[in-house]
C-alpha cells in the first residue's frame, strides 16, 4: 500500500473515531440532561415520608431542587395541620411537552398517589408560586367520601381550592392580597345559576370547584363568627385527620358533618350543607366582602381595617 494511501486511511480512521466519540458524547450528554430512567427521591415532611419518583424526560428543575420544592409544599401543609394525616404519600413527576403543572390524586396500593405532569419550561420559581402541589396534597390529606366521583366530588375539590391559598399565605409563597383578589374575582363562578339544584346534584366545573370553595369559605366565616374566632375550618380538618382519615379512607357525608360540627361546637356544617348542597340558594358574596373589608382595587384589592369582620379576615391567613 503506498504511503500516501495508508496515511489517508489512518486520517480517515482517526476522523471516523473522533466523529463516533463526538456522537457518543452527545448521546451521553443528552442522557444527563434528559434521563431515561425513573429516579426515586425519598423526602421527609415532618411525620410523613414522600416517595417522590421522577420519570424520564426533559425538566428545567434538577432532581434535588424538585424534591425540595415538593417537600416544602408538604411541610407547609404539615404546619397548617399540625400533624399530616398520612405516613406515606407517593408523588410521581412526569415530564410532558406542553402546558405548565397539572396534577391529580387518587388512592393506589393503600397510599395517596399524586401525579404531576410538568412542562419543560417550568422553573423553580414557577413551582414556588404555583398552587397545584399544595392542592393535590390537600386531597391526599382529606377523607374520600362515599360516592365521591359524582355526588360529593365538590366537597374535596372545594376544600382543596379554598384551603390551598390559606396554606400558601402562611408559608409565605402567596401574597395575602392575591388570595383575596382571586377569591373576589373568580368565586362568583361557584354561584348557582337558574335551574341548578344544589351542589350535590349540579356538577358543572364552576359549581364543583368554586361552588365547593364558597361552601368551605361560608363554613369558615360562620364558625369564626359563632365562636368569636376561637374555631375555624382548621379545627374541622384537624378533627377529621385525628381519626386517621385520608384519601384512602371512605366516609359518608353525614360523618364528615358530625365530626366537623363536633370539633367547632356548632351546627354550621349541617346548616350550610342543607342550604348549598340540597337547594340552589345563593350566598350574598357582596355582603361578605363588605363585612370582611375587601374591595377590588385595580389589579389587587383594598382592605378596610375598620370593617366588622376585618379581624376575621386577618386571622384567616394567620391562625
Ligand atoms: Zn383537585
Amino acid at each position: 500500500m503506498p504511503a500516501l494511501t495508508r496515511n489517508r486511511l489512518v486520517v480517515a480512521f482517526l476522523a471516523l473515531g473522533v466523529a463516533c466519540s463526538a456522537a457518543f458524547a452527545r448521546r451521553a450528554g443528552a442522557r444527563d440532561a434528559w434521563p431515561r430512567r425513573v429516579r426515586e427521591r425519598p423526602e421527609r415532611a415532618g411525620n410523613a415520608k414522600l416517595e417522590i419518583a421522577v420519570e424520564p424526560g426533559r425538566l428545567a428543575v434538577d432532581d434535588p431542587t424538585l424534591t425540595r420544592l415538593i417537600g416544602d409544599s408538604a411541610r407547609a401543609l404539615g404546619s397548617y395541620y399540625g400533624t399530616l394525616p398520612f405516613s406515606t404519600a407517593r408523588v410521581v413527576v412526569t415530564p410532558v411537552n406542553e402546558g405548565h403543572i397539572k396534577g391529580s390524586t387518587r388512592c393506589a396500593g393503600g397510599i395517596g398517589r399524586v401525579s404531576l405532569r410538568v412542562a419543560p419550561g417550568v422553573t423553580a420559581a414557577d413551582f414556588r408560586s404555583d398552587w397545584v402541589v399544595t392542592h393535590e396534597l390537600l386531597h391526599v390529606a382529606f377523607t374520600s367520601l362515599d360516592d365521591d366521583s359524582t355526588t360529593h366530588e365538590w366537597v374535596g375539590e372545594g376544600l382543596s381550592s379554598y384551603v390551598e391559598p390559606l396554606v400558601r399565605v402562611r408559608a409565605g409563597t402567596l401574597d395575602e392580597r392575591a388570595l383575596w383578589r382571586d377569591l373576589v374575582r373568580d368565586s362568583p363562578q361557584g354561584l348557582p345559576e337558574a335551574g341548578d339544584q344544589g351542589l350535590d346534584r349540579t356538577h358543572t366545573w364552576g359549581r364543583t370547584y368554586w361552588g365547593g370553595a364558597l361552601f368551605w369559605l361560608e363554613v369558615d366565616l360562620l364558625v369564626r363568627e359563632r365562636t368569636q374566632n376561637r374555631r375555624s375550618i382548621r379545627d374541622v380538618l384537624r378533627a377529621v385527620a385525628a381519626t386517621g382519615a385520608n384519601v384512602c379512607v371512605d366516609w359518608p357525608m353525614a360523618r364528615l358533618i358530625a365530626t366537623g360540627d363536633a370539633a367547632t361546637g356548632t351546627h354550621v356544617l349541617a346548616d350550610v350543607y342543607a342550604a348549598r348542597a340540597l337547594t340552589n340558594a345563593a350566598p350574598d358574596l357582596a355582603a361578605w366582602w363588605r363585612k370582611l373589608g375587601v374591595a377590588p382595587g385595580g389589579r389587587s384589592v383594598v382592605f378596610d381595617e375598620a370593617a366588622p369582620w376585618a379581624e376575621t379576615r386577618r386571622r384567616m391567613t394567620r391562625d
